[in-house]
């Protein structure tokens, strides 16, 4: 881990109810623990639950973002849409960008930079997920795919001091399959190379997401690049995203 705050950032996905809110007790009691001052908690659960985590995480550090926006902007007849400025309305301060889920669903580089400049435009600070699949890390083309991924969607933004990249190897997400520590630590350098000469920033934040959980944590915190980490599955019981927090720090 890096020496600066650690990003831990719990992706809900479209999984989650009021009850699971409920029990978030114990993890609003380790955010305001002394402890544990350099963990930046996000949650960023379904639209559907952001207004209630907002108002129960209120007495916390916790900060709630969403998982994606519409590329619209502002207010407008565009049914069945969320926009940037919907989210900032309601308290979200974060918005997860360019998951490969959502990729596949059809979003891509141009429609992530409408995303992210309408997001930035109501000041909200961006999640921004990149990641090769397994047939182009196999042709030694992940980071041709990164950069193209980031040089794509930061098209025409110059300020990225609020967009935290988030690295997901493809293959990772759900499958409990990790890049070894050392490919990973040489990925995020090569990365962090990348960015600081190309948008001319010290110290930019890559976090790395795809099947972290209480078991490797402990394998992955050493690690010294790296800012933080995207948690999904485990992210949904609260014990498992407890011990990931501890373990990083303990
Ligand atoms: P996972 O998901 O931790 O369940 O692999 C990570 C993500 O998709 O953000």
């Amino acid at each position: 881990m890096t020496n600066n705050n650690i990003y831990f950032v719990a992706n809900w996905k479209m999984n989650g109810d009021l009850s699971l809110i409920k029990r978030l007790k114990n993890v609003i009691n380790l955010s305001n623990d002394k402890k544990f001052q350099k963990s930046k908690i996000v949650y960023c659960p379904p639209y559907t639950l952001i207004s209630s985590f907002v108002k129960k995480t209120k007495k916390s550090k916790i900060q709630i973002g969403s998982q994606d926006c519409d590329e619209s902007k502002g207010y407008g007849p565009y049914t069945g849409s969320i926009s940037s400025k919907l989210l900032k309305d309601i308290g979200a301060k974060y918005v997860l960008l360019g998951h490969s889920e959502k990729r596949n669903k059809g979003d891509n580089n141009s429609n992530i930079n409408l995303k992210i400049k309408n997001s930035l435009k109501v000041n909200l600070r961006i999640i921004l997920c990149v990641g090769e699949t397994l047939l182009e890390r196999k042709k030694n083309k992940t980071h041709i795919v990164l950069k193209k991924q980031i040089t794509n969607c930061l098209k025409n933004i110059k300020n990225i001091k609020n967009i935290i990249i988030a690295y997901e190897p493809v293959w990772s997400i759900g499958t409990g399959i990790l890049p070894s520590n050392n490919i990973l630590a040489n990925d995020i350098s090569k990365l962090k190379n990348f960015i600081k000469s190309k948008y001319k920033v010290l110290n930019p934040l890559i976090i790395y997401g795809g099947s972290v959980n209480s078991k490797n944590i402990s394998e992955l915190k050493v690690i010294d690049n790296i800012d933080g980490f995207l948690i999904g599955g485990a992210s949904l019981n609260e014990k498992n995203f407890i011990d990931i927090i501890k373990k990083t720090f303990i």
